[in-house]
Protein backbone atom coordinates (compact mmCIF):
# COMPACT_ATOMS: atom_id res chain seq x y z
CA UNK A 1 0.00 0.00 0.00
CA UNK A 2 0.93 3.28 -0.70
CA UNK A 3 1.48 5.23 2.74
CA UNK A 4 -0.01 9.23 3.42
CA UNK A 5 3.09 11.78 4.04
CA UNK A 6 3.11 11.98 7.34
CA UNK A 7 2.45 8.01 8.29
CA UNK A 8 5.58 7.34 5.75
CA UNK A 9 7.51 9.84 7.49
CA UNK A 10 7.10 8.34 10.89
CA UNK A 11 7.67 4.95 8.92
CA UNK A 12 10.84 5.75 7.55
CA UNK A 13 11.78 7.14 11.29
CA UNK A 14 11.14 4.28 13.41
CA UNK A 15 12.41 1.85 10.93
CA UNK A 16 16.09 3.33 11.30
CA UNK A 17 16.12 5.06 14.80
CA UNK A 18 16.92 2.78 18.05
CA UNK A 19 15.84 2.44 21.52
CA UNK A 20 17.94 5.26 23.50
CA UNK A 21 19.07 7.06 20.67
CA UNK A 22 19.26 11.06 20.82
CA UNK A 23 17.56 12.73 17.75
CA UNK A 24 16.44 15.85 16.71
CA UNK A 25 12.98 17.50 16.16
CA UNK A 26 14.21 20.80 14.01
CA UNK A 27 10.45 22.36 14.24
CA UNK A 28 8.24 21.27 17.14
CA UNK A 29 5.66 23.14 16.72
CA UNK A 30 2.60 21.38 18.33
CA UNK A 31 4.66 18.81 19.59
CA UNK A 32 3.25 16.04 17.63
CA UNK A 33 6.85 14.26 16.03
CA UNK A 34 8.16 15.23 19.60
CA UNK A 35 6.12 13.11 21.32
CA UNK A 36 6.38 10.64 18.53
CA UNK A 37 10.15 10.15 18.61
CA UNK A 38 9.57 10.65 22.44
CA UNK A 39 8.17 7.08 22.42
CA UNK A 40 10.76 5.62 19.65
CA UNK A 41 13.68 6.59 21.85
CA UNK A 42 12.02 5.19 24.96
CA UNK A 43 12.55 7.08 28.35
CA UNK A 44 16.52 6.18 28.44
CA UNK A 45 16.60 8.00 25.04
CA UNK A 46 16.48 11.93 24.52
CA UNK A 47 15.02 14.31 22.07
CA UNK A 48 16.02 17.83 21.17
CA UNK A 49 12.94 19.77 20.26
CA UNK A 50 13.28 23.15 18.32
CA UNK A 51 11.13 25.86 17.45
CA UNK A 52 11.46 29.80 17.89
CA UNK A 53 8.22 30.87 18.75
CA UNK A 54 6.50 30.93 22.35
CA UNK A 55 3.15 28.76 20.88
CA UNK A 56 4.93 25.85 19.92
CA UNK A 57 7.02 25.97 22.70
CA UNK A 58 4.43 26.04 24.96
CA UNK A 59 1.98 23.41 22.79
CA UNK A 60 4.86 21.29 22.82
CA UNK A 61 5.39 21.26 26.78
CA UNK A 62 2.15 20.80 27.31
CA UNK A 63 1.73 18.15 25.31
CA UNK A 64 5.03 16.55 26.93
CA UNK A 65 3.55 17.64 30.39
CA UNK A 66 0.53 15.76 29.66
CA UNK A 67 1.78 12.32 28.64
CA UNK A 68 4.40 12.17 31.63
CA UNK A 69 7.59 12.96 29.39
CA UNK A 70 10.82 13.66 31.01
CA UNK A 71 13.03 12.51 28.38
CA UNK A 72 12.81 15.87 25.37
CA UNK A 73 14.57 19.26 25.82
CA UNK A 74 12.44 21.98 24.32
CA UNK A 75 14.99 24.60 22.80
CA UNK A 76 13.28 27.93 21.89
CA UNK A 77 16.04 28.54 19.59
CA UNK A 78 16.46 28.21 15.55
CA UNK A 79 17.84 24.90 14.48
CA UNK A 80 20.55 27.01 12.28
CA UNK A 81 21.88 27.02 15.61
CA UNK A 82 22.00 23.35 16.53
CA UNK A 83 25.50 23.57 16.64
CA UNK A 84 25.45 24.99 19.83
CA UNK A 85 23.47 22.23 21.19
CA UNK A 86 26.33 19.56 20.09
CA UNK A 87 28.15 18.53 23.65
CA UNK A 88 31.09 16.83 21.81
CA UNK A 89 32.74 15.80 18.39
CA UNK A 90 31.70 12.07 19.48
CA UNK A 91 28.06 13.05 19.55
CA UNK A 92 25.54 10.59 17.76
CA UNK A 93 22.17 11.41 16.30
CA UNK A 94 20.09 8.66 15.87
CA UNK A 95 17.77 10.52 12.98
CA UNK A 96 15.72 13.75 12.93
CA UNK A 97 12.68 15.56 11.33
CA UNK A 98 11.64 18.76 9.75
CA UNK A 99 8.03 19.74 8.85
CA UNK A 100 8.69 22.69 7.00
CA UNK A 101 6.18 25.74 6.73
CA UNK A 102 3.88 27.62 9.60
CA UNK A 103 2.35 26.26 12.56
CA UNK A 104 -1.48 25.23 11.66
CA UNK A 105 -3.43 27.61 13.44
CA UNK A 106 -0.86 30.39 14.29
CA UNK A 107 1.16 33.03 12.91
CA UNK A 108 1.60 32.47 9.28
CA UNK A 109 4.40 35.09 8.37
CA UNK A 110 6.49 32.61 10.76
CA UNK A 111 7.77 29.83 8.31
CA UNK A 112 11.31 28.01 7.89
CA UNK A 113 13.76 29.23 5.49
CA UNK A 114 15.89 27.77 2.97
CA UNK A 115 19.21 29.20 4.37
CA UNK A 116 18.75 28.10 8.08
CA UNK A 117 17.12 24.73 6.84
CA UNK A 118 19.86 23.84 5.15
CA UNK A 119 22.52 25.09 7.79
CA UNK A 120 20.84 22.63 10.20
CA UNK A 121 20.72 19.97 7.99
CA UNK A 122 24.60 20.11 7.34
CA UNK A 123 25.12 20.42 11.34
CA UNK A 124 23.32 17.09 11.35
CA UNK A 125 24.54 15.47 8.66
CA UNK A 126 27.92 15.60 10.91
CA UNK A 127 26.62 13.76 13.51
CA UNK A 128 24.03 11.84 12.06
CA UNK A 129 25.17 7.94 12.98
CA UNK A 130 25.74 5.60 9.80
CA UNK A 131 22.44 4.34 8.10
CA UNK A 132 20.33 7.18 10.25
CA UNK A 133 18.02 9.53 8.66
CA UNK A 134 16.63 13.20 8.08
CA UNK A 135 13.26 13.24 7.29
CA UNK A 136 12.07 16.72 6.03
CA UNK A 137 8.66 17.42 5.40
CA UNK A 138 8.03 19.74 2.75
CA UNK A 139 4.92 22.40 2.75
CA UNK A 140 5.18 24.72 0.03
CA UNK A 141 2.37 26.61 -0.59
CA UNK A 142 2.47 29.23 1.54
CA UNK A 143 4.08 32.37 1.29
CA UNK A 144 8.29 31.50 0.55
CA UNK A 145 7.32 28.01 0.45
CA UNK A 146 8.03 27.47 -2.91
CA UNK A 147 11.64 29.29 -2.57
CA UNK A 148 12.58 27.62 0.72
CA UNK A 149 11.64 24.16 -1.91
CA UNK A 150 13.56 25.24 -4.61
CA UNK A 151 16.70 26.39 -1.73
CA UNK A 152 16.43 22.91 -0.25
CA UNK A 153 16.14 20.54 -3.27
CA UNK A 154 18.73 22.20 -5.15
CA UNK A 155 21.11 21.73 -2.10
CA UNK A 156 19.42 18.18 -1.47
CA UNK A 157 20.33 16.76 -4.99
CA UNK A 158 23.93 18.17 -4.76
CA UNK A 159 24.81 15.89 -1.88
CA UNK A 160 27.66 13.45 -2.86
CA UNK A 161 25.67 9.82 -3.78
CA UNK A 162 28.65 7.78 -2.43
CA UNK A 163 27.94 9.48 1.13
CA UNK A 164 24.18 9.49 1.18
CA UNK A 165 20.99 8.40 -0.09
CA UNK A 166 18.49 11.51 -0.98
CA UNK A 167 14.86 10.09 -1.87
CA UNK A 168 11.92 12.21 -2.69
CA UNK A 169 8.41 10.89 -2.07
CA UNK A 170 5.29 12.40 -2.83
CA UNK A 171 1.69 12.00 -4.29
CA UNK A 172 1.56 14.19 -7.84
CA UNK A 173 -1.83 13.70 -9.07
CA UNK A 174 -3.16 15.84 -5.80
CA UNK A 175 -4.06 19.65 -6.03
CA UNK A 176 -3.14 22.58 -3.91
CA UNK A 177 0.71 22.35 -3.63
CA UNK A 178 0.89 18.60 -2.06
CA UNK A 179 3.31 18.37 0.81
CA UNK A 180 6.09 15.49 -0.16
CA UNK A 181 9.42 14.02 2.03
CA UNK A 182 12.86 14.26 1.49
CA UNK A 183 14.58 11.54 3.13
CA UNK A 184 18.23 11.71 3.41
CA UNK A 185 20.30 8.66 4.80
CA UNK A 186 23.90 8.53 5.53
CA UNK A 187 25.84 5.54 3.83
N1 LIG B 1 5.96 19.19 13.51
C1 LIG B 1 5.08 20.20 14.03
C2 LIG B 1 3.89 19.55 14.71
O1 LIG B 1 3.87 18.34 14.90
O2 LIG B 1 2.97 20.27 15.10
C3 LIG B 1 4.65 21.21 12.97
C4 LIG B 1 5.76 22.14 12.57
S1 LIG B 1 5.24 23.56 11.68
C5 LIG B 1 4.87 22.93 10.08
C6 LIG B 1 6.75 24.43 11.41
C7 LIG B 1 7.36 24.99 12.67
O3 LIG B 1 8.67 25.45 12.37
C8 LIG B 1 6.62 26.21 13.25
O4 LIG B 1 6.19 25.94 14.54
C9 LIG B 1 7.67 27.32 13.22
O5 LIG B 1 7.61 28.17 14.35
C10 LIG B 1 8.96 26.52 13.23
N2 LIG B 1 10.14 27.24 12.74
C11 LIG B 1 10.24 28.20 11.79
N3 LIG B 1 11.52 28.55 11.61
C12 LIG B 1 12.26 27.83 12.49
C13 LIG B 1 13.64 27.75 12.80
N4 LIG B 1 14.52 28.50 12.15
N5 LIG B 1 14.04 26.91 13.76
C14 LIG B 1 13.15 26.11 14.41
N6 LIG B 1 11.82 26.13 14.17
C15 LIG B 1 11.38 26.97 13.22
Amino acid sequence: MLQGILHYAHYLLEGSIDKNETVIDATCGNGNDTLFLSNVVGKNGHVLAFDIQDDAIIATKQKLEENNRTNVSVIQDSHANLQAYIPTNEFLIGGAVFNLGYLPKSDKSIVTKGQSTINAINTILQYLKTSGLIVLVVYHGHEGGEEEKQIVLKHVMKLNQRKYHVLRYGFINQRNNPPFIIAIQKR
